[in-house]
């Protein structure tokens, strides 16, 4: 049985592939770091201030009004760490 190789990760938000320059990791998804931004308000979000749930990203205070306080806490996880390149240190 041939073995396939997992493939390039897809975006949540897009479908697209994601590839590891340019990915943004947040409750075990990768998204594009221009897909990684709350699905409510459209804000830009980071490594601090994203919150995933089920597959679609928002930002604290949306998550919050949608969800209600108890979810805060949740999906906060280390992995939004693990791919910081520094490129959210870029400002245009
Ligand atoms: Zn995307
Ligand atoms: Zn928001």
């Amino acid at each position: 049985m041939p073995f396939v190789p997992v493939e390039t990760p897809k975006c949540p938000a897009c479908g697209k592939s994601v590839y590891a320059a340019e990915e943004r990791v947040a409750g075990g998804h990768k998204y594009h770091k221009t897909c990684f931004k709350c699905s409510m308000c459209n804000k830009a979000l980071d490594s601090t201030n994203c919150t995933e749930h089920e597959a679609v990203l928002f930002c604290k205070n949306c998550h919050g009004r949608k969800y209600g306080p108890k979810g805060y806490g949740f999906g906060g996880g280390a992995g939004c760490l693990s791919t910081d390149t520094g490129a959210h240190l870029n400002r245009e």
